[in-house]
């Protein structure tokens, strides 16, 4: 799940799954994952198939690949799409068993592009340009080799295309479950992690899709290919060492009292993991905190800084509605026990708002909740105009009955006696600068803790059990 966001060789993402920074998209993952959780609350159900556990695995899921989400905001539709097997491919007006409309045995490519005269036309074109099939709605294509090229990335299975209201062209791989996972674990680990590492993270992968099978059905496939379900880029990712980590688990799941376990991941901890209530809330007796000590310290944002102007936090605040003024103070007032932040108090000259849980680390899109914030205080001249004409005390003045006095240092807060006043003027923030520790929402397996455990000799189902309490491995 995106969770597998947690991907920490930057150069790794970049070479093979730009989009699986876990961070990246992480306002649809949240959501999506805030309303799992809130079902289970409200309805107090988990979302698993009504059936025992093993019987419930598909031997075939539908992945989306580019679709438009009207609800989400999302749209990655394509105008044109490229197709070539090395065996020529076959095109159904349906699934295999609707009619065969077209085939070709050879290793040229074939476009399929949407007819600019209407807005639910499909046009087959042969590598020469000419118009082979016209079609309403709906191709079916099956490779007669074992992948299929679209648009220069290969995917194992058949592909379905198809008009949704109009749009550009919906494309959804049609793909045997254990074919999915391969292109699934190598952009959601590295593939040169541990085999037992490897292992853990195939078996998490496998038993989300059972919790998940539902996530995009209104849009005609279970789940996409992006973060906020599970990185999948398809055949052309594969690793040997990931698919032999898929083989090596086949048909395994983690599961509690017989049900398959909503098993979240992500990149790193900083030393402990964090119960669900703290970050989504809502409650899974194996979604606990626990102690995370086989991580490595050195894992992509495992120690991580964010600065910000005041006026960065301010405008921040502003977009989300809510206007606070001018920022005074920025206050962690609660804290899990494992340390993460779960309550947060944004303060400005006309208002505050309190952030709880996941929203400490969202509303400033931090790497983790794991976080302290230093407001980097100073004096500032503030004029009744509200202009600020110094964010540093160094080399100012004061000036008193005694004399002029000059600051040589920084001051953070000012003591100061007048004629009817005396007190402490407390500076206003200059640089607020947030430290923190470990990537990702620590809700389940950690990653890097994962690797960790392996190297130290745990076994896959050793390691699972470790992030999910109480849960069996079958
Ligand atoms: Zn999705």
């Amino acid at each position: 799940m995106c969770n597998a966001i947690m991907q920490e060789l930057k150069s790794f993402h970049t070479e093979f799954c730009p989009m699986a920074s876990k961070d990246k998209g992480k306002g649809e993952e949240m959501k999506i994952k805030i309303l799992i959780l809130t079902m289970v609350l409200i309805f107090g159900f988990v979302i698993v198939p009504n059936v025992d556990a093993k019987a419930g695995i598909p031997d075939k899921v539908r992945i989306g690949l580019y679709y438009n989400d009207e609800k989400g905001g999302y749209n990655n539709t394509v105008a044109n799409l490229k197709l070539s097997s090395s065996k020529g491919v076959r095109i159904y007006s349906s699934g295999t068993k609707g009619s065969l409309l077209w085939k070709y045995d050879g290793s040229k490519s074939i476009t399929i592009t949407k007819d600019s005269t209407s807005n639910k036309r499909l046009l087959v074109k042969s590598e020469d340009g000419s118009i082979v099939l016209k079609r309403d709605s709906l191709l079916y294509i099956v490779p007669g080799a074992n992948v299929i090229s679209v648009n220069g990335s290969k995917y194992r299975g058949a592909i379905e295309i198809k008009i949704v209201n109009g749009r550009d062209m919906t494309v959804i791989n049609h793909v045997g479950l254990e074919d999915y996972l391969y292109g699934v674990v190598p952009c959601e680990i590295q593939s040169n992690s541990h085999t037992e590492a490897l292992k853990a993270q195939a078996v998490a992968a496998r038993t989300y899709v059972l919790n998940n099978m539902d996530k995009h059905a209104h849009l005609g496939f279970n789940l996409c290919a992006r973060p906020v379900c599970q990185v999948y880029k398809g055949y052309s990712v594969e690793r040997a060492s990931t698919n032999a980590a898929v083989d090596g688990t086949k048909g395994k799941i983690v599961t509690y009292k017989g049900k398959p376990a909503t098993t979240f991941y992500f990149s790193s901890s900083g030393g402990m993991t964090e119960n669900v209530s703290n970050v989504w809330g809502g409650k899974f007796p194996y979604l606990v905190s626990v102690l995370d000590q086989y991580e490595g310290k050195n894992s992509w944002n495992y120690n991580w800084n964010k600065e910000f102007s005041p006026i960065e936090i301010e405008e921040i605040m502003k977009r989300r509605g809510s206007d606070i003024g001018r920022l005074t103070s920025i206050d962690v007032t609660k804290r899990s026990e494992a340390g993460r932040v779960i309550e947060m108090q944004v303060k400005g000259t006309k208002g505050s708002e309190t952030f709880k849980n996941n929203n400490c680390r969202t509303v400033f899109s931090l790497y983790s909740q794991l976080f302290d914030v230093d407001m980097g205080k100073g004096m500032f001249m503030v004029s009744s105009d509200d202009n600020i004409y110094s964010s540093t005390t160094v080399n100012k003045k004061v000036v008193s009955a005694y004399g002029t006095a000059i600051f040589t240092k920084h001051a953070k807060n000012l003591s100061v006696i007048g004629a009817g006043y005396k007190g402490i003027l407390e500076g206003t923030p200059n640089t607020i600068k947030i430290t923190g520790k470990g990537w990702g929402h620590a809700v389940g397996m950690s990653q890097e803790g994962a690797k960790g455990m392996a190297v130290e000799g745990f076994r896959f189902d050793e390691i699972l059990r470790h992030y999910y309490p109480g849960t069996k491995v079958e």
